[in-house]
């Protein structure tokens, strides 16, 4: 495993974790994570696999694939001789290794107001992975937020998203006193629970059907 430099800690994104951080937490980890074989039926067989590795198509001739989800800091050594063990990628050669990608992020408890504008000059908005925001649908999501903000009070409008919507409780979860801040994925956790005691299907279902009604709610306080 290649050693972190001088300047960087290795404290890792939980949903994000190096394959060998992942594997040595147990012999089936990586099972239950990068190679989840779940819903995948093999058609030669006609059953689940133990472990699959998904292959991303990288150019038009499909001579280069990545592995995805191979968040590594292997040696690039050691990546060839591990990875050429996968059934089916011994010969595979190697046109790019896998390196660890650094998460940049402010402090934004202590910088953001609320939908992403900065405390100290409002008008400006850092939005995305910047805002410890993390994901793809989380930073599209964010900067949602801020273009709403922007938009409201560009025409004299207040345009907050409720804490029950997933998008809401981001934004306030990113500016809320924290004094250990780390980057966070939308996750059902976040938005205030409901009393009653349901299982967790009916549970999720309750927290969906009441952010649908907050943004209905919303929707038509702004058409007004
Ligand atoms: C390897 C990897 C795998 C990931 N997989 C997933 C996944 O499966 N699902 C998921 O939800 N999330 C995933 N993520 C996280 C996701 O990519 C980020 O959370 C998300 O892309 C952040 O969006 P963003 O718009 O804030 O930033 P970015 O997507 O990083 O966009 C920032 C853009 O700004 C540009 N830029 C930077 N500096 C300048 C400058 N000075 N001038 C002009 N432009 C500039 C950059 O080139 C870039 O295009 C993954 C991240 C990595 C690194």
């Amino acid at each position: 495993i290649a050693a972190p430099k001088e300047f960087e800690r290795d404290i890792y994104f939980e949903r994000c974790l190096p394959v060998e951080v992942l594997a040595k937490r147990g012999p089936k980890t990586l099972v239950f994570g990068p190679l989840k074989p779940v819903g995948l039926i093999d058609p030669r067989t006609g059953k689940q696999p133990y472990a699959v590795v998904q292959l991303r198509r990288e150019d038009a001739s499909s001579s280069m694939f990545n592995l995805v989800g191979f968040q590594t800091n292997l040696a690039w050594g050691e990546q060839k001789r591990v990875f050429r063990l996968i059934p089916g990628l011994e010969q595979a050669e190697f046109s790019r290794f896998g390196v660890m990608h650094r998460n940049s992020f402010v402090n934004s408890p202590r910088v953001l107001a609320k939908n992403y504008q900065l405390r100290e000059f409002p008008g400006v908005y850092i939005a995305g992975q910047l805002a410890g925001v993390e994901g793809y649908l989380e930073s599209t999501g964010s900067g949602l937020v801020a273009a709403l903000d922007l938009w409201g009070s560009l025409t004299g409008r207040v345009v907050e998203l409720p804490p029950e919507t997933l998008l809401g409780a981001m934004a306030a979860y990113v500016s809320r006193q924290n004094s250990d801040f780390q980057p966070m994925n939308a996750n059902f956790g976040l938005l205030p629970p409901i009393a009653e005691n349901l299982p967790k299907m009916q549970r999720r279902q309750k927290y969906s059907e009441r952010s649908r009604k907050k943004l209905l709610l919303l929707a038509r306080n702004l058409t007004l």
